[in-house]
């Protein structure tokens, strides 16, 4: 069974903006691209409380949410690997491919520290999502090759799928939307200002009970997850 997963990053506890509440709390962020590794950003006082640095979740095709964490410091390629072990520790469990805006950087770290050939090289293959994509460096040969969403070559079929325009035209296009994660970073932009100043503890119950409410509701509407895959 092909199954695809999302992840994604929510800067839910501390703005990306040094003019946002990461300035007042101290925090100064250095500008990141998706393609980059992130620096850690530099407290200019120790005054106020810290903060972490974001969440990351794992959702599935349809917006249901698999698993969440919070991140401190930094979104490092390491900590999304350690994440996504955790989470997926058998082979069984693990999906044909991981959908993330950073994949290109998370293969390199995989390949560097060995846990490309140790886990993932026999079940997975990490893509970037069709958004962040067309930002990732078109020089870059590695990301080209293995971290394409949506290949022409023909050597990711369950990706690229061919369909038939109105006048009976064949087109190549993408098999799955793999914004969903955004898609549900929209929904939690808007309890954004709520959960900011929380305390972890308060934070780790709002945020699981926005997460189960979220699914719940899909769950509904897509009525095919099993309970043992999705336990929300
Ligand atoms: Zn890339």
């Amino acid at each position: 069974m092909l199954r695809l997963l999302i992840l994604v990053e929510e800067a839910a506890l501390l703005k990306t903006s040094n003019n946002g509440p990461a300035a007042s709390s101290g925090l100064i962020l250095p500008k990141q691209a998706h393609d980059e590794h992130a620096l850690e950003g530099e407290r200019s006082n120790y005054f106020t409380a810290s903060c972490y640095y974001c969440v990351e979740t794992i959702c599935v095709l349809c917006g249901v949410v698999i698993a969440w964490t919070k991140i401190d410091k930094s979104e490092s390629p390491t900590k999304i690997l350690e994440f996504l072990e955790k989470v997926y520790p058998t082979e069984e469990s693990k999906s044909a491919y991981i959908c993330i805006d950073k994949a290109c950087l998370v293969l390199h770290t995989a390949v560097a520290n060995g846990s490309w050939d140790r886990v993932w090289k026999s079940t997975t293959r990490f893509i970037v999502d069709a958004y962040h994509y067309i930002n990732h460096r078109a020089e870059d040969y590695l990301c080209r090759k293995w971290c394409n969403p949506a290949p022409k070559d023909g050597s990711a079929p369950n990706l690229v799928v061919v369909a038939y325009d109105n006048r009976g035209n064949p087109y190549y296009k993408r098999a799955f939307n793999t914004q969903t994660c955004e898609q549900l970073n929209a929904w939690l932009g808007g309890f954004d200002s709520i959960i900011r100043r929380m305390k972890p503890s308060n934070f780790d119950c709002y945020k699981q009970t926005l997460m189960y409410t979220i699914t719940s509701t899909l769950r509904i509407r897509c009525g095919h997850h099993r309970q043992d895959m999705y336990p929300y």
